[in-house]
C-alpha cells in the first residue's frame, strides 16, 4: 500500500462516488437488464497485466451500473430502506483503511471496547433494560444481518435448554412464531437442526392486523407441553416485513416468562424508530425478552453491514460458539479480563463494523437521527392521505412506521382479478424505471408496499411516485 497512491486513487474514487450521488436520479431505480448481460460483456478471465484505473471506473460506468438497482435513488420505495450516510460511508472507509480483523480482544483492543461502547449507547438511546448492557451479564455485538442475530440466539436458547433436559431431547424443541416472522427464523431453524414439525407458525390476521395473539401463543404452547414436548423459544417482531405489524411484546412476554422460553425481539427495520420517545412504546414489555436485534443498516443511516444485537446473557451465546484452538491463546483470553467476540458470531473473522456507527451517533446527534426518523414517517403519512383521496385505491393495514400498504381495486369485486391487476400495476410501475416498489400478500390478498426510507426522499419525490401510480393504474384499468 503506497500512501502516495492511495491518496491520489482514493480522491479519484470519492469524486466517482460524489457524482454518481449527484446523478442518481437520472437512472432507472431498478435496473432494467435481462439476466447473464453482464457475460456478454466482460472477457472470460482475469487480465495478466495490470490495468488502470481509469479503465475499470470507465467500464464500471458502462457495463456494471446498468446491473445496479438504486437503492439509495429518492425514488426506491422497495423492500425495506438500506440506509448510506456521509457518516455511515467514512466509517466504513476507515474502516476499510485499517482493515484490521477483530475476532478476539487482543487482535485490536479498540475494536472490541468500541463496540461494547456503542452497543450500550444504541441501547440506553431505545431504552433498552439495564440487562443488555455490558456492564453486567448481557452486551451488545454487531452481526452482519437479522438472519445471523437470529441464528445465534436461537443455537444459543437451544443448547440452554438441552443442558438441562438432555442432548437426546432435541427432536421434541419447539420453535414458536407468527405467520409473518421473516424467513431468517427458518432458515435458523433448518441450521439449529429443529424438527421441521416443531416450527410452529401461528396465524395472525387482519382483526390483530397481523400481530401475534398472545392467546393463541398460549393454547399452542399448552397443547405442546400436553404431548410432550418442550417449548423453547419465541420470535416476536416489532415491524413485520409484509405490513410492519407489531407482536404484543408485553402478552407475549408473561407467557415466555412463565414457561422459560428464551423470547427473541426481532426489530430489523422497526427498532430504529424506537428512538424516539414518541415510538417507543412499541417495544415496551422488551423488559422479558431474552434478546433484541435492530438492523442499523436499515434505517439508522448506518451502512450496510451493521445488524445490533443485545442478549441479557452473554454466557448463554459463548457456550454455544466459543471454541479455543491453541493458536488463538492468550493471556487477556485465557485470564477471562476481556471479551472476545468470536465467541457471540458464527465467523472467526470480524470488521471494525463499530466505527461507522460511532461515526453515525456522533456526527449527526440524537437530535438529528430522530428528526431523520420522524420525516420519512411524515412521508409516508403524505403518502397514505394521497392514496386515500384516490377513491380507486385502498390502503389496506394501517400505517405504524414509514411503510404503506395498498391496492388498486377492480372495477367489479373479484378477488383473483384484483391480484392479477395489482401484480400487473406492480410490474408496469416497475418497468417505467422511475421508481421501485415491492408487493406482499396479506390474507391471500396481493398487496404493494411503499416503504420510505432513502434518505435523499424528499416530498417531490413522493408526489412523483404517486404520479406514476395513478397513470399506470389508468392505463391498465383501461384496458379491462
Ligand atoms: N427481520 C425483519 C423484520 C426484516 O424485515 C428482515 C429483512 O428485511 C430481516 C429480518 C432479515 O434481514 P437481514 O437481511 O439483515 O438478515
Amino acid at each position: 500500500m503506497d500512501a502516495e497512491q492511495l491518496r491520489e486513487n482514493a480522491h479519484k474514487m470519492v469524486d466517482f462516488i460524489a457524482d454518481y450521488y449527484k446523478n442518481i436520479e437520472n437512472f432507472p431505480v431498478l435496473s432494467q437488464v435481462e439476466p447473464g448481460y453482464l457475460r456478454t460483456l466482460l472477457p472470460d478471465s482475469a487480465p495478466n497485466h495490470p490495468e488502470s484505473l481509469q479503465d475499470v471506473l470507465d467500464d464500471f460506468q458502462a457495463k456494471i451500473l446498468p446491473g445496479v438497482t438504486h437503492w439509495q435513488s429518492p425514488d426506491y420505495f422497495a423492500y425495506f430502506p438500506s440506509n448510506s450516510s456521509i457518516a455511515g460511508f467514512l466509517g466504513e472507509m476507515l474502516s476499510a483503511g485499517i482493515n484490521m480483523v477483530g475476532f478476539s480482544w487482543i487482535t485490536s483492543p479498540a475494536a472490541t471496547e468500541l463496540e461494547m461502547i456503542v452497543l450500550d449507547w444504541l441501547a440506553k438511546v431505545i431504552k433498552l433494560p439495564d440487562d443488555f448492557l455490558s456492564t453486567g451479564q448481557g452486551g451488545g455485538v454487531i452481526q452482519g444481518t437479522a438472519s445471523e442475530a437470529v441464528l445465534v440466539v436461537l443455537l444459543a436458547a437451544r443448547d440452554k435448554v438441552l443442558r438441562r433436559v438432555g442432548k437426546n431431547a432435541l427432536g421434541k424443541l419447539v420453535v414458536y412464531s407468527s405467520d409473518q416472522t421473516h424467513s431468517a427464523l427458518q432458515k435458523a431453524c433448518q441450521i439449529g437442526g429443529i424438527h421441521p414439525e416443531n416450527c410452529r407458525v401461528l396465524k395472525t390476521d387482519s382483526s390483530t392486523e397481523y400481530a401475534l395473539s398472545p392467546e393463541l401463543l398460549n393454547e399452542a404452547i399448552s397443547h405442546d407441553i400436553a404431548i410432550g414436548l418442550i417449548p423453547f423459544f419465541l420470535c416476536a417482531t416489532v415491524g413485520t416485513t409484509s405490513s410492519t405489524a407489531v407482536d404484543p411484546l408485553l402478552g407475549l412476554g408473561k407467557i415466555t416468562k412463565s414457561n422459560g422460553i428464551w423470547l427473541h425481539v426481532d426489530a430489523a427495520y422497526a427498532g430504529s424508530a424506537c428512538i424516539c420517545p414518541e415510538f417507543r412504546h412499541y417495544i415496551d414489555g422488551v423488559e422479558e425478552a431474552d434478546s433484541f436485534n435492530m438492523n442499523a443498516h436499515k434505517w439508522f443511516l448506518t451502512n450496510f453491514d451493521c445488524s445490533a444485537l443485545w442478549v441479557k446473557d452473554r454466557g448463554a451465546l459463548i457456550q454455544s460458539l466459543s471454541t479455543n484452538p491453541e493458536f488463538l491463546k492468550n493471556k487477556a483470553s485465557q485470564g477471562n479480563m476481556v471479551v472476545d467476540y468470536k465467541d457471540w458470531q458464527i465467523p472467526l473473522g470480524r470488521r471494525f463494523r463499530s466505527l461507522k456507527l460511532w461515526m453515525v451517533l456522533r456526527l449527526y446527534g440524537l437530535e438529528n437521527l430522530q428528526s431523520y426518523i420522524r420525516n420519512h414517517i411524515e412521508l409516508a403519512k403524505h403518502f397514505e392521505e394521497l392514496v386515500s383521496q384516490d377513491p380507486r385505491f385502498k390502503v389496506v393495514t394501517p400505517r405504524k412506521f414509514s411503510l404503506v400498504c395498498f391496492r388498486l381495486l377492480p372495477p367489479h369485486s373479484n378477488e383473483e382479478c384484483a391480484n392479477k391487476l395489482n401484480h400487473d400495476l406492480l410490474d408496469t410501475v416497475n418497468s417505467t424505471g422511475r421508481i421501485f416498489i415491492s408487493h406482499t400478500v396479506l390474507s391471500g390478498n396481493y398487496i404493494l408496499r411503499f416503504a420510505v426510507g432513502a434518505p435523499l426522499t424528499e416530498e417531490r419525490h413522493i408526489n412523483a411516485a404517486w404520479k406514476v401510480i395513478q397513470e399506470e393504474a389508468t392505463a391498465l384499468l383501461r384496458t379491462l
